[in-house]
């Protein structure tokens, strides 16, 4: 059986790698940023690109790779480029096809930083960004679109508003304006959620969150569906001559895997931000029980959700798997399950919200989300506090909002944590 036809779950533990007789069973860190070569020719033949090979670690690296290979498995792609960070992610992918005096579309229930990347960095680079409230009917998005517009970008599952992506209607847009449709996959990971299979082009991760999964390593993902169609016009910069790699032409010389092999050899090369060896090798060891641990978390999480729903000290509970939720059907319709995170409101507004986090015990006050153990985060005073009142509200931010990244912990110690913190209010 090759590996392609594995289901989720075995490339989850063993895609990626598969060491040649008497090699390590596990690809070790290699630490080293240089490889040696026998020959001049040799190594002028990789920086030609006409073989494949390390030459140096701030472009690739043999532990870096196999975790690069096993996300592109697990989401279907073509192809995966690791950085330094979720932003990096973000931030390489946008910049891969948009230059100063271009324009994109993206959601506004996006994750504060990229909110900011987009809103406030992007603007200083010349890069023009619409925000629109995915709610909004298909008309008004598509009257967003310019003709300098090169790319719509969105969460499967928003962070930290938990609105579910609808993918039917924004991939039709996308395919209509011929642009690539990107998602940041981050918390439903490709084990709860395959966007690439659902109409999206280009998916991103920050693997700092549920790919790590035990809150270790700082680390971001691009990885290329490869099916989108770079020859339309709009892309100079992936069908026209690089000056910068002597005349190469992406898409001639790379085909499907054109866009992610550009940011990896054009943006990488120059700007840095590559994963190191010990990062991808703690991401990877994460990534072998993804499908056990996002079970756990979904699970742990919807019987939270229940609880809280119930309970009277609290006025809302938002989780895209209970019956109450507006994003009941596009999770069910998208999702194998509801991720770890949910968010509610108190009683009491911002100053209850704060008595109820430092009450808690089992669950840590953390600037994270996203790993084994619970924890709490207040996004209007904490992650979101750079946003304006306004924009925090249209994030789905709100000032007795508090979100919880529920961990796979057992679920009758958990529940006991919040009733008695709850009680306290
Ligand atoms: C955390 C996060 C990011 C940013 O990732 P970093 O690894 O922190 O740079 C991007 N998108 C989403 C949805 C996130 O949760």
């Amino acid at each position: 059986m090759v590996s392609s036809e594995w289901s989720i779950e075995t490339k989850a533990v063993q895609a990626g790698y598969s060491p040649k007789n008497g090699e390590p069973r596990v690809m070790p860190i290699v630490q080293s940023t240089t490889y040696k070569y026998d020959t001049c020719q040799g190594i002028a033949d990789l920086f030609d690109l006409k073989a494949a090979g390390h030459m140096y670690s701030r472009i690739s690296n043999p532990t870096v790779e196999v975790f690069e290979n096993k996300m592109a498995q697990l989401e279907g792609g073509v192809g995966a480029l690791a950085l330094s960070s979720g932003q990096a992610a973000s931030t390489i992918a946008v910049l891969n096809i948009c230059e100063a005096g271009d324009h994109m579309v993206a959601l506004s229930t996006l994750y504060g930083g990229t909110f900011n990347l987009f809103k406030h960095t992007l603007k200083k680079l010349g890069i023009e960004v619409t925000f629109l409230d995915p709610d909004l009917p298909v008309e008004e998005i598509r009257a967003a679109f310019k003709r300098n517009t090169k790319l719509i970008f969105g969460e499967s599952l928003s962070n930290p508003g938990t609105k579910v992506l609808d993918f039917e209607k924004f991939a039709a847009i996308a395919k209509e304006m011929a642009v690539p449709f990107i998602v940041d996959n981050t918390f439903p990971t490709p084990y709860l959620c395959r966007p690439l299979e659902l109409g999206a082009d280009i998916v991103i991760h920050s693997t700092t969150k549920y790919t790590d999964g035990h809150a270790t390593s700082v680390g971001g993902m691009i990885i290329d569906g490869g099916t989108f169609n770079w020859s339309n016009g709009k892309f100079p910069g992936l069908t026209e001559p690089d000056d910068s790699y002597h005349g190469l032409r992406y898409v001639e010389a790379f085909g499907p895997s054109a866009y992610i092999v550009k940011a990896r050899v054009q943006w990488v090369r120059d700007v840095g931000c590559y994963m190191s060896p010990q990062n991808a090798f703690l991401s990877n060891m994460g990534l072998e029980t993804l499908h056990l641990r996002m079970e756990r978390h979904s699970d742990n999480a919807l019987a939270l959700g229940r609880f809280l729903e119930k309970h009277e000290k609290v006025t809302w509970v938002k989780y895209p798997l209970l019956e109450s939720d507006p994003n009941y059907e596009l999770c069910k319709k998208y999702m194998k399950a509801g991720s770890g995170v949910l968010t509610f409101g108190v009683n009491g507004g911002s100053v209850n919200a704060e008595k109820v986090m430092n009450a808690l015990t089992l669950a840590e006050k953390v600037v994270h989300v996203a790993d084994v153990r619970t924890g709490v985060l207040h996004p209007a005073s904490m992650t979101h506090r750079q946003l304006s009142e306004e924009d925090q509200r249209r994030a789905g931010v709100l000032p007795e909002l508090i979100r919880v990244s529920v961990g796979i912990e057992s679920i009758d110690d958990i529940i006991k944590d919040f009733d008695q913190a709850l009680q306290q209010i």
